[in-house]
């Protein structure tokens, strides 16, 4: 395995790859890799032959008053959990490396980019298309594999991949839970146990939801009180919104019919937690 920090080498493998006739599989991710970043690694070894893991925490992608500094970085671990998973490259690069100098272009997502986190994490969603379509510049011509667990960010960047004619495929893979139901997130070490129990609110509010329209009940506004309602009972220190709406657009409905997510995040503690779940509600109007 060969780990970097260099572009031009990650260039020079990915490209030397390709003109032997060999696919190239992406995972980026911000480190303090566990089982549901592991999953996207398994699905890009599975089907593609040269696998590519970046760790870096990329600073654009986090407000003023957010953890970016507090956010863990066991590099070491993740290189180690990257070679038993028979990844090929791992593209560790530093902020210098990344940005040698400010950068001057903004990559922003109308409508998609704009409800939900564009709204309680003004600046995130660009941050992250930046560093995106950078790894992806990059990289260059792959399968880039991203977890529905970000559902938000799963849609702007295949918005922004399709409207700027980037050679990636971007690939959804599924959201990975711990046994209690809660998804994993490198966030979730910050939470201490009975921190830990107050957020399982927020998987409880999906599953609530999904159980309610599964019964027959259309209505986003009452779907979205009964959510509320459970989330109340775990007494998370707020919650940023419990959202219903429609899975390509992001856009919120008035009544489940059809394919909808529901899209939470609460903040617990010193940590704040998203989370979605699919519903789909009867068709029949
Ligand atoms: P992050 O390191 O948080 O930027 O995540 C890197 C990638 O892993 C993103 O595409 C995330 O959506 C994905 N990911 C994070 N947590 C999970 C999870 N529990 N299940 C599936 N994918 C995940």
């Amino acid at each position: 395995m060969i780990v970097t920090s260099r572009i031009d080498e990650v260039r020079q493998e990915t490209a030397d790859a390709r003109a032997a006739g060999r696919s190239v599989g992406f995972v980026p991710t911000m480190g303090a890799l566990h089982e549901g970043h592991l999953s996207l690694v398994r699905r890009a070894r599975r089907d593609d032959d040269l696998c590519v893991v970046s760790i870096f925490v990329n600073p654009t992608q986090f407000g003023p008053a957010e953890d970016l500094d507090a956010y863990p970085r066991p590099l070491d671990e993740d290189i180690r959990a990257c070679e038993a998973e028979g990844v090929d490259l791992v593209f560790a690069p530093d902020a210098e490396e990344m940005y040698p100098r400010s950068p001057a272009t903004t990559i922003g997502v109308e409508g998609i980019a704009e409800p939900m986190e564009g709204q309680h994490r003004p600046g995130h969603l660009e941050g992250v298309c930046l560093a995106v379509a950078k790894l992806l510049g990059i990289v260059g011509p792959c399968r880039a594999y991203f977890g529905e667990k970000d559902a938000q960010q799963l849609r702007v960047v295949r918005r922004m991949a399709e409207d700027l004619n980037i050679p990636a495929e971007i690939v959804g893979c599924a959201t990975v839970r711990d046994p209690d139901g809660l998804a994993l997130s490198s966030r979730n070490a910050y939470l201490s146990a009975p921190e830990r129990e107050r957020a399982l609110s927020l998987p409880r509010a999906l599953r609530a939801i999904r159980e309610a329209v599964e019964a027959g009940e259309p209505d986003a506004r009452k779907l979205r009180d009964l959510g509320r309602a459970e989330l109340e009972r775990g007494a998370p220190d707020a919650v940023d919104y419990l959202e219903v709406v429609e899975p390509e657009t992001m856009e919120s409905v008035d009544e489940v019919r059809g394919e909808a997510l529901v899209c939470g995040a609460i903040r617990v503690g010193g940590a704040r937690l998203i989370d979605n779940i699919s519903v789909r509600g009867r068709d029949d109007s």
